[in-house]
């Protein structure tokens, strides 16, 4: 049910006590309300926008970039369905190895196991519609390549999933979930004791009156850029923000990046295609985190005379079009210092806008370049290809060029220790009995799979787990 009416809705609501309240209704949002409301749970589901994107909620996004530029407002859609209202539908799960230790980064372990996901493999493809529900990654499973690379298993939501034109009618059918639109959350009150939240507040826009959301549970599930904002922006009670006794909030935070590492001229004529050459061996023995790698289409390299002589100095006629990009993405290190913060600057509700300082590690540098020389190594060694690597792979002093995914993960990560996370194994808030979090910001690590499967993942497990308490 659509919850249209503004008037005098603070005294409307000041008896009502759902059984949750979730705030933000993008992929993790919506999908946790769906999962509460088919056991019967009263849901609150607050979305900040409206429908369809406004200039006036979408610029409430606007922060700085302090570190690596970083687009913080084009990098995420503020309205009903959130960011899949223009995601690309690709999807991979995290590889098994992502949720284990590695001694060269302390942070990579996630204190769940990749079991503890891969039981909703079912749900979350029909939740995405997504093809060929048990691919693996494997060699030649992608007809585009000849190849005799290991692809990695991209799987595909076709049509891609846009969230709220798939589910909006279903929630606005459904009796148990009440859709609040242009409920932007400004504060969030605790309990005498400090151990529970009380309310969500909302306002509707800058002029209106506040008004409270009360509930047995509550849910952040606004993004990975603003939930660590509305914990650090909660901090009338504490006064370093909810969630932040360790000085975690906003920490840690990860993309994929992704570079172009060089070209190379193949044997033969190729799709576009990606290969995952980066074994456990591998990355145990170069001490490097994970990648993937991409190569376009051959006959789309624009370096292609020094390409072409290449050829045919190594392959001795001369074949044309049989030129390769090759690009990379890797999983990011978890960084203490790559992180969100709060600024002077004020959005229209008076809230101070977000900084994000995206910094890179000589542990992201070490695998770029690690995964281009092996890249190099993988296409002579099978005398598929032979490549041209960037000078920033060979020379140290040359600036790696930093691209991004629009993915931001790990800003309030998921750790056995409150020393080290924000949220534990449950999603739930370090030392708040009834406070979850929703969404990439909780990834303990960032692996190199997109993040929209794991969300999901992730919000149906914290599902199925609150229905429990809620039992
Ligand atoms: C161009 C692009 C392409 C992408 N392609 C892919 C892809 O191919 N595969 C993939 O896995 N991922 C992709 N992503 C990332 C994907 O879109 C996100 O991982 C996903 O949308 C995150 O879901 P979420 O629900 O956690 O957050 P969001 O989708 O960001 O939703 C957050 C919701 O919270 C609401 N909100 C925010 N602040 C407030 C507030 N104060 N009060 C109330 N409500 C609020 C927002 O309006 C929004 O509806 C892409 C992203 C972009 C930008």
């Amino acid at each position: 049910m659509i919850i249209n009416t503004r008037d005098n809705i603070a005294n409307q609501l000041s008896n009502k006590v759902y059984d949750v309240c979730i705030c933000g209704a993008g992929p993790a949002g919506i999908t946790l309300a769906r999962k509460l409301a088919e056991k019967g749970r009263q849901v609150a589901l607050m979305e900040g926008g409206d429908r369809s994107l406004s200039s006036d909620s979408q610029q409430l996004y606007r922060g700085d970039s302090l570190g690596t530029p970083y687009p913080v407002a084009a990098s995420r859609l503020r309205y009903f369905g959130g960011t899949s209202n223009h995601w690309g539908g690709e999807t991979r799960p995290l590889d098994e190895r992502d949720f284990q230790p590695l001694a060269y980064h302390p942070y990579n372990e996630w204190p769940i196991a990749k079991q503890d996901l891969d039981v909703y493999t079912a749900e979350v493809s029909k939740i995405l519609d997504l093809d060929q529900p048990d691919l693996k990654d494997d060699v030649f499973d992608n007809k585009a390549s000849n190849l005799p690379l290991m692809t990695p298993a991209y799987r595909y939501s076709k049509p891609v999933t846009r969230f709220g034109i798939k589910y909006g009618e279903e929630i606005s059918e459904s009796p148990n979930i009440h859709l609040h639109l242009n409920a932007n959350l400004v504060d969030i009150s605790l309990n005498n004791d400090h151990d529970e939240v009380s309310e969500f507040v909302f306002r509707y826009d800058p002029e209106s009156q506040a008004f409270a959301i009360k509930a047995r549970y509550f849910v952040l599930s606004c993004g990975g850029l603003e939930n660590p904002r509305a914990l650090l922006l909660a901090n009338k009670q504490m006064s370093n923000g909810i969630g932040n006794r360790h000085d975690m909030v906003g920490r840690h935070f990860c993309e994929h990046i992704e570079t172009t590492i060089g070209s190379a001229v193949m044997k033969e004529s190729h799709e576009s295609t990606g290969f995952n050459i980066c074994t456990d061996v591998l990355m145990r023995s170069k001490k490097c985190l994970s990648f993937l790698v991409e190569f376009s289409a051959t006959g789309s390299d624009e370096n292609s005379s020094f390409l072409q002589r290449l050829y045919d100095s190594i392959f001795g006629a001369s074949e044309p079009e049989l030129q390769s990009e090759i690009s990379l993405i890797i999983q990011q290190a978890c960084n203490p210092e790559s992180r969100v913060t709060l600024t002077d600057k004020k959005d229209e509700f008076g809230l101070k806008r977000l900084a994000l300082n995206w910094r890179q590690t000589a542990l992201d540098h070490h695998t770029i370049r690690t995964a281009a020389i092996e890249v190099a190594n993988t296409l002579a060694r099978h005398d598929i290809g032979r490549m041209k690597v960037a000078p920033f792979i060979l020379d140290r002093s040359v600036e790696i060029p930093i691209g991004f995914m629009n993915h931001h993960m790990c800003t309030t990560r998921m750790s056995k220790d409150e020393r080290t996370g924000v949220v534990d194994q449950d999603c739930k808030v370090f030392g708040l009995d009834n406070f979850f979090i929703a969404g990439s910001s909780v990834f303990a690590s960032a692996g190199v799979s997109n993040p929209t499967y794991t969300i999901i993942q992730l919000a149906l497990r914290l599902g199925g787990h609150m229905n429990e308490l809620l039992d």
